[in-house]
């Protein structure tokens, strides 16, 4: 069993941290107020190679896989667990076009979305509920050459500064009526609506796609007609999952971070907080789930990188890692006193971040339903 990262992804890491510190970190404050994402660091992302990470070479991407996609989503979440979010989906949608589109497709559409000339997204969840998702209400009916949308589309990550939708929507009923589609953004019949304003990861893009009689051609169909399931949890499983564990994982070591450097400098009894044992104990907490949740993310993407199945292991790093920032954001707060609830310090915004990082990509119950039958399945009766 090797730990040791390649002298490609520490220098990848290094660059990617040193880009987000010198060019993301002072675009925080707007991103703070607007809520909206600095689609100019588009462009030097793309150049640093993040953007196109796990897009394939010959699309014009980097063709690097998987864990160097959660070690650059770590570095980018380090300092923005927003931009971070943006580009996880970005991906996504990058690994929904890879996996299930056709040569014509992948030329037509690869190629800007690894370059960053624009953003993709993918379009799941409906009001009628996330979870469920062969719940779903938005159709699509052939009608000729042209597919016909109706529905609407919530939360939605880039939703409005995607040019390129994947979107799911029902051709038939029961779990082979799924279908895909791709929705470029200036389709007719087809708007991106409300923008939701969240507590967190303020600075990425989230909102309504709303589907009026949206006509895209028949070629737009994404992998097979009532195979939008497969599309789906492939692409959930596999980038959303790692993706949105990364995105936790990168917030989880700010709070380490902020945590380690304020008990060092809080001085008490004329001595640093940390020599405190209560303290001492939350930094060991901290640094401890800080381990545990880099060793799950990492396996998990090494796990996609290998070819292995992985949606227990996907499941796990996601449900754990956004769980576990959380309660670190909070004892990153407690070791901060009353300064952990001052806007001007950061561990503020690390909590508010991690929480909005649970629900997003599979709530966490959802992440331990699919880790609970993983658990079960060895010892189960057989009928
Ligand atoms: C910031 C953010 C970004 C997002 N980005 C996207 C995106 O880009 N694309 C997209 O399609 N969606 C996106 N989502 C939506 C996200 O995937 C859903 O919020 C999530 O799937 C849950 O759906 P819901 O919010 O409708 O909750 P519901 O499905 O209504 O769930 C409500 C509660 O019931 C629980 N529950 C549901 N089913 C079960 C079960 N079987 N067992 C136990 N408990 C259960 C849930 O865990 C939750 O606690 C995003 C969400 C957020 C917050």
């Amino acid at each position: 069993m090797d730990f040791k990262l390649t002298e490609r992804e520490e220098l990848l890491r290094k660059s990617v941290r040193d880009f987000a510190e010198k060019e993301i970190t002072p675009k925080i404050e707007a991103m703070e107020e607007t809520g909206e994402f600095p689609l100019d660091l588009l462009k030097p992302m793309a150049k640093l190679g993040i953007t196109g990470i796990i897009a394939p070479r010959e699309y014009d991407g980097i063709g690097l896989g998987y864990l160097a996609r959660t070690i650059v989503l770590e570095e980018v979440a380090r300092v923005s667990a927003a931009v971070a979010m943006g580009m996880q989906v970005h991906h996504m949608a990058i690994a929904a076009l890879s996996d299930f589109g056709t040569e014509e497709q992948k030329k037509k559409y690869l190629p800007p979305l690894a370059k960053g000339e624009t953003m993709g997204c993918v379009a799941i969840t409906e009001p009628s509920g996330g979870s469920d998702v062969l719940g779903m209400q938005s159709k699509a009916e052939l009608k000729g050459d042209t597919w016909i949308l109706n529905g609407r589309k919530c939360f939605i990550t880039n939703s409005h500064t995607s040019a390129y939708w994947v979107v799911l929507a029902k051709t038939a009923d029961g779990p082979k009526g799924l279908t895909a589609f791709i929705v470029p953004k200036d389709a007719p019949g087809a708007k991106a609506g409300r923008v939701e304003h969240k507590f967190g990861l303020r600075g990425s893009n989230t909102g309504e796609l709303v589907l009026d009689n949206c006509q895209v051609p028949k070629d737009n169909l994404l992998g097979q007609e009532g195979g939008g399931l497969a599309v789906a949890l492939k692409t959930v499983s596999e980038s959303g999952r790692t993706g949105m564990a990364a995105t936790a994982l990168g917030t989880l070591q700010a709070c380490y971070e902020e945590a380690a450097k304020f008990a060092n400098e809080r001085v008490l009894y004329g001595k640093p907080i940390g020599t405190l044992q209560a303290i001492s104990f939350y930094m060991a907490e901290i640094y401890t789930e800080l381990d545990i949740c880099r060793l799950l993310c990492y396996r998990a993407s090494w796990m996609k990188d290998q070819n292995l199945r992985f949606d227990t292991e996907s499941a796990m790093a996601k449900y754990y890692t956004c769980d576990a920032a959380a309660r670190c954001a909070k004892q990153a707060i407690e070791i901060h006193g009353a300064y952990g609830i001052l806007q001007e310090y950061k561990v503020q915004r690390l909590l508010r971040d991690a929480m909005v990082t649970i629900s997003a990509g599979g709530t966490g119950e959802i992440g331990k339903v699919v880790v609970g039958r993983a658990a079960l399945a060895p010892f189960k009766k057989k009928a």
